[in-house]
């Protein structure tokens, strides 16, 4: 089958082809740095073999836009949710327009939200209560939850625990904490959502052991970007924007920890997705 080609914006050796059709689970395209030239981003996506993205809702207009943009392209799926860094702006007028947009087709998951600890730009009180709201919400809507957690891995249990059993699935996306952490995490059955933090050798190398203590059926993959250039990459970068034809880089640093391919880690982390969002079979052959 012939690929679409790359145009000439990544440097020939960031031109990566997977050997497996990828999913981003985390693309925050909404983004302002994506408005001028998303239609070239989409194009080097398809040229990468990331074939699926599911775009991060952070706030409930980004999310109406990131739903519009899953409307207008195949093998595009939208998250909707309060991040913690807004929770203070969290009321239940708020909830009730984001429950109304989990009815949407292409709205797969309930998130991002959670607790970051790290850098309060909301209170703790205030997370956890958007948090706390969020998660009835999920439980209310059947949808998976895509987490972010910073800081806070403790409460965060604490609270995912008393709602487990009314909750379909749910990612931590941009796992970065401890191995404490994260056995508490599988032991909630909870999946594991990688970025290429792992890619970076200041802060990202107690992740390389952990990874294959990830089953592989709890594991998926994600650029978040424009967030979080992987550090290694093989060639400088114009811009310095993360996109999602970057994601095969990623995918071939946590399969090489992994001990594994790069095919098998792409198989996998396809199919754990697409188990995970609950694509359907008509869906997928779509993006195919
Ligand atoms: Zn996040």
């Amino acid at each position: 089958m012939a690929h679409p080609a790359f145009d000439d914006f990544l440097p020939e050796a960031l031109q990566f082809h997977a050997p497996e059709p990828l999913v981003d689970i985390g693309a925050n395209l909404t983004h302002e740095s994506f408005q001028r030239d998303l239609p070239a981003v989409v194009e080097r996506a398809r040229a990468a073999n990331v074939t699926t993205l599911i775009l991060t809702g952070t706030d409930l207009e980004h999310a109406k836009q990131a739903a519009l943009l899953a409307e207008e392209h195949l093998g595009f799926f939208a998250t909707a949710g309060v991040h913690p860094h807004d929770a203070s702006r969290w009321t239940p007028a708020l909830g009730r327009e984001m429950a109304a947009l989990y009815a949407h087709p292409k709205l797969v998951a309930v998130g991002e939200c959670g607790l970051d600890f790290n850098r309060n730009f909301s209170t703790p009180t205030e997370q956890e209560h958007a948090f706390e709201a969020q998660l009835a919400l999920a439980a209310e809507s059947g949808l998976p939850l895509f987490l972010h957690e910073r800081d806070a891995g403790p409460r965060m249990r604490e609270m995912l625990k008393s709602w487990r059993d009314d909750l379909a699935d749910a990612v931590i996306h941009c796992f970065t904490a401890d191995k404490e952490t994260l056995y508490g995490y599988l032991d909630l059955d909870l999946h594991i959502g990688l970025t290429g933090w792992i890619c970076d050798e200041r802060r990202g190398h107690h992740l390389r052991p952990l990874v294959s203590d990830i089953p592989l059926n709890r594991l998926m993959i994600e650029t978040d970007c424009p967030y979080l250039l992987p550090r290694n990459l093989p060639s400088k970068l114009k811009g310095r924007r993360h996109e999602p034809a970057l994601l095969p880089w990623i995918a071939r640093e946590i399969a090489h920890w992994y001990g594994i391919s790069e095919a098998e880690l792409g198989q996998a982390t396809t199919q754990t997705a697409h188990t995970f969002f609950r694509l359907s079979a008509q869906q997928l052959k779509e993006s195919a």
